[in-house]
């Protein structure tokens, strides 16, 4: 008898677990933790399909350069394909990066789920315990018998599960802890679905990044090569003027639009804007006359460049009004803001758009993302400001 008890004691002080139990006995379900256990495994199955999908919705950059190829008979069309592709993979960044955040807060979440069950088992383990040496020295036979029959703890318990004489308060206190290990058992492997998932996430960044680099590559080559040919020069200049056209004819449309719009009656009062690149990294191109070097000729530049990474904030520099969110040729994604008092500001070339027609944003808000759509080599922000119908320099606006 006291073989049996040296046995469970040291077994209890050299940590080996309840695990053998688990496959071993037969526990009744009881309550919230077997239903944890269900929903857990659930999770970990539905982690798997994510998982599943995340790499089969990652673009295809071979086919997309393939189908690029047939719009190269015109810059124009080329150019608004080699767009289409770019705002959709920008839009799977964006929503991968919010996959990334999620399951990085699920990882946290679960970490401390494990942590409680842990603790849960260790007060188990203890309270068992204090209630064997307690059968132990009050000497119940069913406990001694049994304690000394084992060969091994797992089998103790194993044998416990059937001695019919076992009070019903130490059936349920194994139970208790039988279930609570499977629940470990269960979080961990959750735990690493949950990782790979994160893994997974991070690489097809990582990929669709890369497919936007080789398509940002792709329209750079394209637009200068196009410009460079001396053959066709004369040509790009007629068609870079014809871009140019399209822009103002564009901004008096929206000017028409703003004049028509009833929120127009909004006041300037004078304040200084924000500066609404913040990630910028510099001023690629300023406001004012310049050198066109592979055009040759001078040229006015409407606005300012904000050379800033694709997919960085775009914020509104001043309270307004969007009179107008969209796609063209030339600027690419683009909002313009009415500010009042014959006050608006233009932004161009975005990745994805954030805000709609006739919305009212604040200064400072999130309004778009930086990327290279429409005539532009590389992420940046044009940022343009007009005063009662003529471009101004933006820079007077900044303190
Ligand atoms: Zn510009």
């Amino acid at each position: 008898m006291k073989k049996g008890y040296k046995l469970l004691l040291f077994l209890l002080v050299a940590g080996i677990g309840f695990g053998g139990v688990a496959e071993k006995s037969k526990v009744l379900a009881t309550g919230g933790t077997m239903e944890s256990i269900q929903q857990k495994k659930e999770e970990i199955n539905q982690a798997k399909e994510e998982r599943e999908k995340l790499k089969n919705g990652l673009s295809d950059i071979k086919k997309l350069v393939q189908q690029l190829e047939k719009s190269k008979s015109s810059l124009k069309n080329y150019v608004k394909e080699l767009d289409g592709q770019l705002i959709d993979i920008g839009e799977k960044i964006e929503e991968l990066k919010s996959l990334i955040a999620q399951k990085e807060q699920e990882i946290e979440e679960t970490k401390k789920e494990l942590e409680e069950a842990i603790a849960i088992e260790e007060k188990q383990y203890e309270e068992m315990k204090i209630r064997i040496r307690f059968m132990y020295e009050k000497g119940d036979q069913f406990y001694l018998d049994m304690l000394a029959g084992a060969s091994s703890f797992g089998d103790m318990l194993n044998k416990a599960g059937y001695v019919e004489a076992i009070s019903a308060y130490d059936r349920g206190k194994l139970n208790e802890y039988e279930e609570n290990r499977m629940l470990i058992e269960v979080i961990k492997e959750q735990l690493e679905e949950e990782e790979a998932s994160l893994q997974e996430a991070k690489a097809a960044v990582e990929q669709e990044q890369n497919n936007l680099e080789i398509l940002i590559d792709n329209k750079n080559k394209e637009i200068t090569a196009y410009e460079t040919d001396i053959a066709t020069q004369e040509q790009a200049i007629k068609e870079y003027e014809a871009y140019i056209k399209e822009q103002d004819q564009m901004i008096a449309s929206l000017e028409k639009a703003l004049r028509e719009m009833e929120g127009s009656k909004r006041t300037y009062d004078g304040g200084m804007f924000k500066w609404p690149a913040p990630s910028y990294t510099r001023i690629s191109d300023s406001f004012g006359w310049r050198h066109h070097p592979i055009l040759n000729r001078q040229q006015f530049h409407n606005g300012v460049d904000m050379a800033a990474p694709g997919g960085s904030p775009i914020l509104a520099a001043y309270d307004g009004t969007v009179v107008a969110a969209g796609y063209s040729g030339t600027m690419g994604n683009y909002i313009y803001l009415n500010h009042g008092s014959g006050l608006v500001t233009i932004y161009m070339h975005a990745s994805a758009l954030y805000v709609s027609v006739g919305q009212d944003v604040s200064k400072g808000d999130k309004i778009a993302a930086v990327g290279t759509t429409g005539r532009s080599t590389g992420n940046h922000l044009h940022f343009g400001v007009r005063l009662n119908g003529s471009y101004v320099d933006p820079m007077g606006y900044f303190n």
